[in-house]
């Protein structure tokens, strides 16, 4: 596991005063955790979108190449679908939800995901999750996995990650601070941008170690912690935090 707990990132600096200015024993100097807010596809659920196809089925090969030259650490679909005209963008979503319907048969829930939440619910800590997909794959995962989130937000919520505004909505519902919470993904343009914005704690999930990639290495956008499963999260959670409800 790699600890990323940098004192001088903009979100430690933000914790800072509130870490240091205790003078009481160690335990005390760990930030208090009330809530975890997750993504759903690559952290909750196995990778099974072939998001390279879905590109190019929307985008067409040429500018799927030009988009993905101009954006190493990722294309943000969505985003170039909305300057669209309304039938292209018609077709662009069909063709999106063509490859997210294939994805939900295939889908699988992430190893560990199920013993992280039964840990968390131990611990009365709020789960939550943010996702850019569709409400009706979030519905389907709720139900073949009997293993709910709340506040759940898909797309339909506007705007969607890296906007900060979905988790700052779920921290207003829970009425905790962004500070308290800590929000855990596999897309650091999404997931870690957007825990970033609302002031939240981030923990970018890297399985494959696709972020060790020197191309990363000048990416101002970094998270707190970085793990390559989701089993390592009940250690950095017990190892850094104060997990009262
Ligand atoms: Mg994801």
């Amino acid at each position: 596991m790699h600890l990323l707990l940098r004192a001088s990132s903009t979100t430690f600096s933000f914790h800072r005063p509130k870490i240091f200015a205790s003078l009481m024993s160690y335990s005390t100097h760990r930030a208090r955790l009330r809530g975890v807010v997750f993504d759903m596809d690559g952290t909750l659920t196995v990778p099974v979108i072939d998001f390279p196809a879905m590109y190019r089925a929307v985008l067409g090969e040429q500018e799927y190449l030009r988009i993905r030259a101009e954006n190493p650490s990722g294309i943000d679909i969505l985003q170039y679908i909305e300057r669209w005209a309304p039938d292209r963008q018609q077709k662009a979503f069909a063709a999106i939800a063509e490859h997210e319907r294939r994805g939900l048969e295939l889908l699988q829930i992430m190893p560990g995901a199920a013993e992280l939440c039964t840990f968390l619910d131990s611990k009365m800590i709020r789960r939550g999750l943010i996702t850019r997909n569709v409400k009706t794959a979030v519905d389907l995962f709720h139900q073949r996995f009997g293993i709910v989130f709340s506040p759940a937000l898909s797309r339909e919520f506007r705007p969607y990650k890296p906007d900060p505004a979905p988790l700052l909505h779920i921290c207003s519902s829970w009425n905790i601070q962004p500070n308290e919470v800590m929000m855990v993904g596999d897309s650091l343009k999404d997931d870690v941008a957007c825990g970033k914005r609302a002031g939240a704690f981030t923990c970018l999930l890297d399985q494959s170690g696709r972020y060790e990639d020197p191309q990363f290495d000048g990416e101002d956008l970094k998270p707190d912690f970085k793990v390559s499963s989701l089993s390592d999260i009940f250690h950095l959670l017990e190892a850094h935090f104060d997990l009262i409800p």
